[in-house]
């Protein structure tokens, strides 16, 4: 049964994910190998350099919470840290426990096989390396393959076209330029104040009006910084028992909005307005649930707007008229008050598409935006795009692809059926990008690290996914999506942005509950798997 194999584990990508991944691998005595397509470490802030690119999720959580030196020595400068800052810290915790030593970048994974006759995969490269392996780690990341639309005559621009989350290394001078962006999601809402500050003029071409809650940015408060590291590790435990996996010391209100008086509701909204950030979904406890307190929610959002922007049609045309949270919220810094600038204006494409991309601009209802530089904020193919993007096949020759035609299928969004010692980290069918992702990160890099140290002790060679579980995890995946309002919209989550993609609801809402089930799996000696 045993083959020769080059290193116990090949884990693909080195974002946060990946990197973890390798340093608990290395705990268990065991061997790594991580492959990344980019030159150096950092993942999504590695690709997406784009102005204003920051975080939403606070500083003090969105960071690594499994070294108590790195957590108490690290200083976030502000509640939203920027993306050079984040980039940075990565930097730091990979020289840190010298973890750039297993990594080979500048390749990328191309094909992954498994023989059975063997129990190993062989993981190929596009340097043509093929590497024999006991486990796969898809640390590939749920937003890192750009979705760029197919426009006709795209390639005919004569100017700069960048997609923000391909974004230069250089820093890219927008002054005296004539500028289009197509898209409002979260990438565009951060970008556009910046880029509108220093062009010539922003045309936004906008599908879709979006929710934006003021970040409310600022420094750090070193007192309540001292106060979060005096407890840490207590601190992020509980952030890990709300619903996002972060916020716990802000927790939702466990009231219904339709149930409190108006003066009241008001009063809680303006509340969670002015604190700012994500936190406003989760005003009152049934904002995704329930449609008519979710229309509450939006009405007062579409008032902020309508008191922001100074052209009344204009406030209408950005109000958004969807489900509030069904995509995710975005967060901003002055997005709507960019718009009463003189130099940007806003073209509405929804009832008419952007019809093609000459060499001079973009073309929308027969007129010509003209325009010296575009840029795509036009998202991802999300959560399974760049998985799709790798040739996977496990027993019998069954082809990941073909398995996940219909969409993806998973156990517990870690493992697959037909797919032995492969491990998805923060997969379709676990709660990954509804949530703090670097909370979900340690939950699944720990998950994984132990079933594979408790294999390695007992001599296990395989575990694998039961079809059995997995149609029931698939099943139940579905009827929580189904009991909320996420299905109310063509959002990302639903693979609606890709055209030709199955629309499946793919992340599963509720960390908490999610958490305790993984955990119950694996005390009862990984119910649903199959070891041999
Ligand atoms: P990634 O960081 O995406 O890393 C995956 C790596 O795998 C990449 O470096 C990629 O090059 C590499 N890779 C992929 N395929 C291959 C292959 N075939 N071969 C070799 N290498 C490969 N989440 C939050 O919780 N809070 C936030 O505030 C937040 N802000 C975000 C802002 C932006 C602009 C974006 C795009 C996402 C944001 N996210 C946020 C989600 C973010 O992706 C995660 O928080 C987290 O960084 C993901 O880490 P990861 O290691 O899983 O994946
Ligand atoms: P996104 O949310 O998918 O937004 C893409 C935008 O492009 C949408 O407005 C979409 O319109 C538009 N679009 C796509 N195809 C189009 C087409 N053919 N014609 C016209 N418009 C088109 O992507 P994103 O902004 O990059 O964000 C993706 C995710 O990354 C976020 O949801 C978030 O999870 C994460 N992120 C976080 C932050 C942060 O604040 N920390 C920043 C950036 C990204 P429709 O809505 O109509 O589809």
């Amino acid at each position: 049964m045993n083959a020769e194999i080059d290193t116990d584990v090949v884990i693909v990508g080195a974002g946060f994910a990946g990197l973890y991944m390798l340093h608990s691998v290395r705990g268990l005595g065991l061997n790594a190998r991580v492959i990344e397509a980019a030159d150096d470490v950092g993942g999504t802030w590695y690709w997406n350099r784009y102005p204003g690119a920051r975080c939403d999720v606070p500083s003090m959580e969105y960071s690594y919470g499994w070294d108590d030196d790195l957590q108490q020595e690290w200083e976030w400068t502000e509640r939203y840290a920027t993306q050079p800052e984040i980039l940075s810290y990565v930097e730091h915790v990979a020289e840190r426990f010298d973890l750039r030593r297993d990594i080979t970048f500048e390749t990328r994974v191309v094909a992954s096989d498994f023989d059975e006759t063997t129990d190993t995969w062989t993981v190929s490269t596009d340097a043509g390396e093929g590497i024999r392996c006991r486990f796969v780690v898809l640390a590939t990341g749920c937003l890192s393959s750009a979705n760029m639309p197919d426009f006709e005559g795209r390639d005919d621009f004569a100017g700069r076209s960048f997609h923000t989350g391909q974004w230069p290394h250089e820093m890219v001078d927008f002054s005296g330029r004539r500028v289009v962006v197509i898209g409002t999601g979260s990438s565009a809402i951060q970008s556009i104040p910046l880029i509108a500050a220093e062009a010539d003029s922003v045309t936004v071409m906008q599908r879709t009006a979006n929710y934006a809650i003021p970040a409310h940015n600022k420094p750090l408060d070193p007192e309540e910084v001292a106060e979060i590291k005096a407890d840490y590790r207590n601190w992020r435990e509980k952030a890990r028992d709300s619903t996002a996996a972060f916020g716990g010391h802000r927790p939702r209100m466990d009231v219904s909005a339709k149930a409190v008086p108006a003066d009241e509701r008001q009063a809680t909204f303006e509340e969670r307005w002015a604190y700012g950030g994500l936190g406003f979904g989760g005003a009152f406890n049934d904002l995704m649930l329930d449609q008519e307190s979710n229309v509450l929610a939006a009405d007062f959002f579409r008032s902020k707007v309508a008191e922001i922007v100074e052209d009344s049609d204009l406030a209408q045309k950005l109000s958004p008229q969807t489900i509030l949270g069904c995509k995710r919220i975005c967060v901003d810094t002055d997005y709507f008050a960019t718009y009463n600038r003189t130099n940007v204006s806003l073209v509405d494409v929804s009832a008419t598409p952007i019809e093609r991309i000459t060499a001079t601009g973009v073309v929308v209802a027969g007129a010509e935006y003209e325009a010296d530089d575009i840029v795509y904020a036009t998202g991802f193919d999300a959560m399974t795009g760049t998985i799709q993007r790798i040739d996977i096949t496990g027993r019998n020759g069954l082809s990941l692809k073909d398995k996940w035609s219909a969409g993806p299928l998973t156990y517990l969004g870690l493992g697959v059926e037909g797919f032995p010692n492969l491990f998805l980290i923060t997969g379709p069918g676990s709660p990954s990008v509804l949530t703090n992702m670097i909370a979900s990160i340690e939950q699944h890099v720990e998950w994984i690290r132990d079933v594979i140290g408790s294999m390695t002790e007992k001599g296990q060679s395989t575990i694998e996914a039961d079809g059995d579980a997995e149609a029931r995890w698939v099943e139940h995946v579905n009827a929580v999506a189904g009991l909320t309002l996420f299905n109310n919209c063509s959002s990302w989550y639903l693979g609606a942005n890709v055209p030709g993609k199955p629309r499946v609801f793919m992340p599963l809402p509720g960390f908490p509950d999610y958490k305790v089930k993984c955990d119950e799996v694996a005390a009862a000696g990984y119910e649903g798997w199959v070891l041999a």
